[in-house]
């Protein structure tokens, strides 16, 4: 079985937003009847979880809605459920790292927040959940050194800040929109974001189809490890890459992005490196083609460890 962390708590009333704050649960819907996936309760994060990674400044803005401007960083109308809604499904990110650590593959249906600062938010990401599972874990004496693949459409900037004073934490970000201006049609290849000595990006070029994502991914996967093999692999597995997302300058199709996932759990097979994975952005109106991709990223995994339809651990991690 894999485990996958859905709490009703993930999703605070936006009222009208971009942000498809329902995905999750429609995903957890789909998935739920699926004889390889177990719907799992995530733990709720405490305050001093986050404070590893946030300012307290910035902590408390979310947890009173006061500085507004600093609450609402984010672009969600600050309400009095926010927090408790972040604490869960940086939970879920937490819970899915963990039970990974144990089995070998789990997922969390929420996101992991890749571009929340230190000290504020951006771009719907609060708190940065990736981060904060990291800095737990290793807290715990769970695990030493990270990776984050993040295969959201955006360039994720807040991961890559946060890499700065973690030598320990690796990130790799393959991307398409360089989230400055945030438009389909800029051609983000020609642009390179400033690559440090743990965190490393790689654009995909305007109309990037199949063969080109796949060059690109056996190209650079290979940074993730080039320091050390990490203890662990969080995915960012994002949806809108999708060719229909509104942002997507990309030509990449449900079957394309199957087949990304694909190449992403056989790479963590191959290296035995435990993997969770979120559900980064989508915004596609059409919320079931959002849905879509996030259900098959499940198939991805199962067809790269079929062991676990009978089992809960990937055949590496029980060698007996
Ligand atoms: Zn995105």
């Amino acid at each position: 079985m894999i485990s996958a962390y859905y709490h009703p708590g993930f999703a605070v009333d936006l009222g009208r937003h971009i942000m498809p704050i329902r995905k999750f649960q429609q995903v957890a819907e789909v998935v739920q009847n699926w004889d390889f996936v177990r719907i799992d309760a995530p733990v709720c994060l405490e305050e001093s979880d986050i404070l590893r990674v946030h300012d307290p400044v910035y902590v408390r803005a979310v947890k009173s809605g006061q500085p507004k401007d600093l609450a609402e960083s984010q672009k969600f109308p600050w309400s009095p459920g926010l927090y408790t809604s972040v604490c869960w499904t940086n939970g879920g990110v937490y819970s899915a790292a963990l039970q990974a650590l144990h089995t070998g593959v789990a997922a969390s249906l929420s996101s992991g927040f890749h571009h929340a600062h230190s000290s504020r938010g951006e771009g719907f990401c609060t708190f940065n959940g990736l981060v904060i599972a990291v800095d737990k874990l290793r807290m715990e004496n769970r695990l030493r050194t990270a990776a984050v693949l993040d295969m959201d459409l955006h360039y994720g900037n807040g991961t890559a800040l946060l890499c700065q004073s973690r030598p320990y934490l690796t990130q790799l970000s393959i991307y398409g929109n360089d989230y400055w201006d945030n438009t389909p049609y800029r051609n983000v290849s020609v642009l390179r974001h400033q690559d440090g000595e743990n965190h490393f990006s790689a654009p995909l070029p305007s109309g990037c189809d199949r063969i080109t994502l796949i060059r690109i991914m056996k190209e650079h996967l290979p940074r993730l490890l080039c320091r050390t093999k990490p203890d662990l692999l969080i995915y960012q597995a994002g949806a809108d890459p999708l060719w229909m997302d509104p942002y997507s300058p990309l030509a990449l199709t449900h079957e394309d992005l199957l087949e990304r996932d694909r190449i992403v759990f056989e790479f963590a097979r191959r290296h035995q490196i435990p993997v969770a994975w979120v559900l980064a952005g989508g915004y596609t109106p059409d919320l079931s083609q959002v849905v879509r991709v996030h259900t098959n990223t499940f198939l991805a995994a199962i067809d790269v460890f079929p062991e676990l339809r009978q089992q809960d651990r990937v055949d590496y991690l029980n060698p007996d």
